[in-house]
């Protein structure tokens, strides 16, 4: 018998600063190291305190922020310890942690937030150069000294997300990280591991444990329906935003526009895309290889850069004539690219503002989605609020995370001895506990919670 110890150092029970430490055969092991969305300062990290030895080493599932937005950090408090994750990872979290950075140092600057930036650029420079970048598939030794040995498979999620395996002696731990089991656009959906290998542990994902099945339409039906509805809006001389998420959600959802208008199936007008959207795209374009069989990236040229959306000026030029942009922040954060063009085009009622991804109902995304004609609400802080006249706010699926029913079938093929459910709201933690394989040992740790795993 052989026991790992598994502690939560942030994101048990919720979508937070996810990090998990992981520890047997002497070996530490720190599992995703991220920033906290929905907080601000030092509140946004996870609880290194909570630590009870210095880890040995750290992995990175993928360039999400609230996944690897803390590694600089990390690196601070350990510098001697080394970082692995995959290939396109590396030149993911380049882009996205010195773009952290930068907002951090704004937030500072325009709203005083006490704390930030919480690392600076030369932190992340020195983080990068601990960070291995490794091929999926590939089994390598956690250090020199330890006998654990580990591998990253693809996790379907975004370009080079990864699960992780890890092969204590006697133990073996599969974290799934943000996993998505289903084909996107670009992405090939996780594929299960072989029935060889055996799963004494599984650390899931929870996100969509409390989305019930019903309202999971097919992705092609959805893709039908947003071509639909894009049609009709261009069709009356408005314009669609599409707030979306600057790593997966921004190049999933240019390429899927691309085919609708290479079918026809909407009408050719130019298409806008913002900043760290573009940069990231770059990275898919270097990683072809990491993309679905039948995925047709389209080269970066054929999408427009929008421009300065700080200058009313240019949002009202670019909602002259119809047509779609692609923006961030997914869930429309105040003060981003998406907000500020959606203040402009709230005005009008010949617009249309299709959300795609997950919405947090504590943001300006949610509450104008589910707003009224007529209600007032602030699209920037500090800010005067603006009349919303827009009808035609809607919502589309097209997750990149699996669903209930794909995470049950996930734990009923690995059929492990212990179920761990973390990333995800109270409701669907306990969802997936509830209904998920009788014959497991099943966890929800929270914050600080340290449990004792048996093979
Ligand atoms: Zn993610
Ligand atoms: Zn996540």
């Amino acid at each position: 018998m052989s026991t790992v110890e598994f502690t939560v150092l942030g994101g048990g029970t919720e979508i937070g600063a996810n990090s998990y430490f992981v520890s047997g055969a002497d070996t530490g092991i720190i599992l995703d190291c991220g920033l906290h969305p929905k907080k601000e300062g030092r509140d946004a990290l996870p609880d290194l305190s909570i630590l009870t030895r210095p880890p040995d080493v750290a992995l990175v599932s993928h360039g999400h922020v609230d996944h690897c937005g803390a590694v600089p950090y990390l690196l601070r408090q350990f510098p001697g310890l080394f970082v692995y994750t995959t290939r396109p990872t590396v030149s993911i979290m380049d882009r996205m942690l010195h773009n952290s950075v930068s907002v951090m140092e704004m937030l500072e600057r325009n709203q005083g937030v006490r704390g930030y930036p919480l690392y600076g650029h030369d932190d992340v420079g020195f983080a990068l150069r601990r960070t291995d970048g490794l091929e999926m598939d590939y089994e390598f030794a956690l250090t020199y000294q330890s006998p654990v040995r580990a591998e990253f498979r693809s996790a379907g999620h975004v370009l080079g997300s990864a699960c992780i395996l890890l092969q204590f002696p006697g133990h073996s731990v599969f974290y799934t990280g943000d996993i998505c089991l289903t084909h996107q656009e670009l992405m090939r959906g996780h594929a299960l591991l072989e029935e060889a290998i055996q799963v004494d542990t599984l650390i899931c994902e929870s996100t969509r444990g409390a989305q019930e099945a019903d309202d999971e339409p097919s992705y092609e039906d959805e893709i039908e329906r947003f071509g639909a509805e894009i049609t009709k809006v261009l069709e009356s001389d408005g314009v669609v935003l599409v707030p979306a998420f600057a790593l997966g959600r921004n190049q999933e959802i240019l390429n899927i526009i691309a085919r609708l208008k290479r079918s026809r199936m909407i009408p050719r007008v130019p298409v806008y895309s913002s900043g760290l959207g573009r940069a990231i795209y770059e990275i898919y374009s270097d990683n072809l290889d990491y993309l679905g069989p039948r995925a047709d990236l389209r080269p970066l040229e054929e999408f427009e850069r929008v421009g300065n959306v700080w200058e009313p000026d240019a949002v009202d030029e670019l909602l002259e004539e119809p047509c779609i942009i692609v923006a961030t922040s997914g869930m429309m954060v105040e003060n981003t690219p998406s907000a500020m063009i959606a203040k402009e085009m709230v005005r009008s009622t010949r617009h249309g503002i299709f959300f795609v991804g997950y919405l947090d109902p504590d943001t300006l995304g949610y509450r104008l989605l589910h707003a009224n004609t007529g209600d007032k609400m602030p699209f920037e802080t500090p800010g005067r609020s603006v009349h919303i006249r827009l009808g035609n706010r809607q919502r589309f699926h097209f997750s990149a995370h699996a669903s209930r029913n794909d995470l049950r079938r996930l734990v009923e093929h690995l059929n492990p001895k212990n179920l761990v459910f973390v990333h995800g709201d109270a409701p669907a933690v306990e969802w997936m506990a509830a209904n998920t394989n009788g014959r497991a040992r099943k966890f929800s740790p929270m914050l600080g919670q340290t449990i004792a795993l048996e093979a």
